[in-house]
């Protein structure tokens, strides 16, 4: 048997608090507080000490999903990001770019969500940008 603990951060809410996550013959077990986090000092809400529990979900969607014929069907990502982009110029040119509107993540870097505004107000041409963490 192998026994790793990997250092992380929770994926649920922008506070960031880290921990570890136990791992056992390569699958993810469960979660370690981490009692020299300057954050959490090592107490972590219920959505942090079940933050490994998504991961090998079978309900977990790993691959895009395109509706068809009132069906989801497996998709590739090159013809989800297609379709998104022609509903997005469709949307466009018939109601115009503030018909559009972008929900960034606290679960990814400040940098990707610099991207994500970026895209949203040159791309795009909207403003109607906004953040979870803003709650
Ligand atoms: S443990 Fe709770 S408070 Fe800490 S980052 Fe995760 S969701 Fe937020």
């Amino acid at each position: 048997m192998k026994y790793e603990n990997i250092s992380t951060v929770c994926p649920y809410c922008g506070t960031g608090c880290n921990f570890y996550l136990e791992i056992i013959d390569g699958e993810i077990t469960g979660v370690i507080q981490n009692k020299t986090d300057v954050l959490s000092q090592g107490r972590l809400c219920i959505k942090g000490w079940n933050a490994a529990e998504f991961v090998n979900h079978p309900d977990r969607l790993t691959k895009p999903l395109i509706k068809k014929d009132g069906k989801f069907v497996e998709a590739t990502w090159a013809e989800a990001v297609s379709l998104v982009a022609s509903k997005f110029t469709e949307y466009i040119d018939k109601f115009g770019a503030n018909s559009l509107g972008g929900l960034a993540s606290a679960k990814v870097t400040n940098e990707e969500n610099f991207v994500f505004q970026k895209f949203m107000r040159a791309v795009i041409g909207t403003n109607n940008v906004d953040h979870c963490a803003r709650l």
